[in-house]
């Protein structure tokens, strides 16, 4: 309905922005520059701020420091007399001590932590345990009607401990017409997996990890599980039965199917193919965990310029706060600054803020700047957000997402990320179009970035969103240059404490002329008709 009512009001609307967007909003996106994002980066990343881990001494300072900023911008408190929104969290101890075994007619497998699998339960108990729980292969573990698509079809896993594929059907065959080709889908993230295995009352939940369907090396997956993990305090998977969601290697997958007198490659095969039926393994899975439980709680932070006759209708603009703290466990520095990811994002958050007070007069919509946290536990800040909306969301016109911007220089492109799932993308567009400037579909959708980042929580809420990403075809050096040098700041950079501001080597006017989109965008937005 929504997306239909943008079709067709689209053409009329650009009309309007021509003349409506003129020398105000030009004004207004001018006032931001490189001197005021540095100067709140700089902040933002400093060693000070430890980080910025959810529910340390590192979110205390951040959280105060942008309540400070967006008041003395002028932006009002966007939850009542507060520009905090309480987000209740659980944090979960990992167990590397864990036991887990396999038993077969013909032996025992007794997988090694870290090097065969990873694990944890999200059960608030401190003990939790099964035994001899049924070991089904559930093919991809997806349940989606209207791709008409159920791995659990005419099986009962409850009680029972289901194995499954990473990724979907669609990426392993090649094959467009199903699922979304080699694009990922909701269906193919982990998350999505484990949470199916709850809903069908499985007790164990085991992902099969394979590194280009997952889009990630093995060493990934165990960095996040050898840590605590944290949960929204009111989560589905703590509320099922789920005992255990673990990850095993492919090599130790096979050992599994071996053990089970299955073919692992025949079964890949078959897990393909529509009407694919689970396969009872005739192995019986066991696992006793202990894992303590620590109640705790973090906080988004939320901004608000009322709007004028639209007032009760908003734009949302999100940028995650959060990052990865303190890791003792990297040598040397150990502080993961998270500059560009996402000192870049909260400082443009605060920019476009500053900007939108520059137009002297309120737009139609109201305008919400909301930095959420813990956007790297897995997107919890957000999804507590949207499903504790402040404005109601069925009145959000728009969500955009910023996270990692670009330090690169100008471009001629930007990305926008999920490219043809967003009805408000057409505004990205023509603004760029407009500046002599070209937008682009993500270059490796099978990566799932369109997964990865706060939008995604709106998304799931029927919110229109745009995650607009940085652009590669730099202006200077070109696309081949642009391409590499992303690659390699991700290779020696991403999540790692060399993410660290540093303006001597950075060239922000790519990140200036982007987030110059981003507040136009949103401007057009709040005052189509
Ligand atoms: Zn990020």
């Amino acid at each position: 309905m929504r997306i239909r009512e943008l079709l067709i009001t689209a053409p009329l609307f650009f009309t309007i922005v021509s003349c409506n967007s003129g020398k105000d909003a030009a004004i207004a996106a001018d006032s931001i520059n490189a001197e005021d994002l540095s100067r709140y980066m700089e902040v933002i990343a400093s060693d000070e701020f430890m980080g910025r881990a959810p529910a340390t001494k590192g979110e205390e300072l951040t959280i105060k420091y942008l309540s400070e900023e967006f008041k003395r911008i002028g932006v009002l408190p966007g939850n009542g007399e507060s520009y905090l929104q309480e987000v209740p969290l659980i944090k979960k101890s990992a167990d590397p001590k864990m036991k887990f075994e396999i038993k077969g007619a013909q032996g025992t497998l007794k997988p090694l932590f870290a090097t065969d699998f990873v694990g944890g339960t999200p059960q608030i108990a401190e003990n939790s345990s099964f035994e001899n729980s049924d070991i089904v292969f559930v093919g991809y573990g997806i349940v989606a009607p209207e791709r008409e698509w159920n791995d659990y079809q005419g099986i009962d896993v409850k009680g029972k401990t289901v194995i499954m594929l990473i990724n979907d059907p669609g990426y392993a065959t090649k094959d467009s017409a199903l699922f979304d080709g080699k694009s990922m889908t909701y269906e193919g993230r982990w998350t999505y997996k484990f949470e199916e295995a709850a809903r069908q009352g499985a007790a164990a939940a085991i992902i099969i990890h394979e590194t280009g369907a997952a889009a990630y090396p093995w060493g990934v997956v165990e960095n996040s599980w050898t840590d605590s993990k944290m949960y929204l305090a009111d989560n589905m998977l703590s509320k099922s039965p789920l005992i255990l969601q673990s990850w095993v290697t492919t090599d130790f997958a096979k050992k599994i199917f071996v053990l089970a007198g299955l073919n692992y490659e025949e079964q890949l095969v078959s897990a393909t193919k529509r009407g694919f039926k689970a396969v009872p393994m005739n192995l019986k899975a066991s696992a006793s965990i202990a894992s303590k439980t620590e109640y705790t709680k973090s906080n988004n932070v939320v901004a608000l310029l009322p709007g004028n006759g639209k007032s009760d209708e908003t734009i949302i603009y999100t940028a995650h706060w959060d990052h990865f703290g303190v890791n003792n466990s990297f040598k040397g520095d150990s502080i993961l600054n998270g500059a560009v990811d996402n000192a870049t994002g909260v400082a443009a958050l605060l920019e476009i803020a500053e900007a939108f007070t520059k137009l002297g007069k309120k737009q139609d919509r109201s305008i919400v700047f909301l930095s959420v946290t813990c956007e790297e536990q897995g997107l919890l800040g957000s999804e507590y957000y949207v499903n504790h909306p402040l404005y109601p969301l069925e009145k959000c016109a728009g969500n955009i997402n910023m996270d990692g911007l670009n330090i690169l220089g100008k471009t001629k492109d930007m990305t926008i990320i999920g490219m043809g799932k967003s009805p408000i993308e057409k505004y990205a567009i023509e603004i760029l179009k407009r500046d002599g400037r070209y937008a682009r579909p993500d270059a490796a959708p099978e990566k799932g970035s369109y997964f990865r980042s706060d939008h995604l929580s709106f998304a799931r809420k029927g919110v229109p969103t745009l995650y607009l990403g940085n652009g590669v075809d730099n202006v200077e050096h070109g696309i081949k240059w642009g391409v590499e040098q992303m690659e390699k700041w991700i290779t020696e950079n991403y999540h790692k404490p060399s993410d660290n501001f540093e303006p001597e080597k950075w060239n922000f006017e790519g990140m200036v002329q982007d987030i110059r989109v981003f507040f136009e965008v949103g401007y057009n937005i709040a005052n189509a008709k």
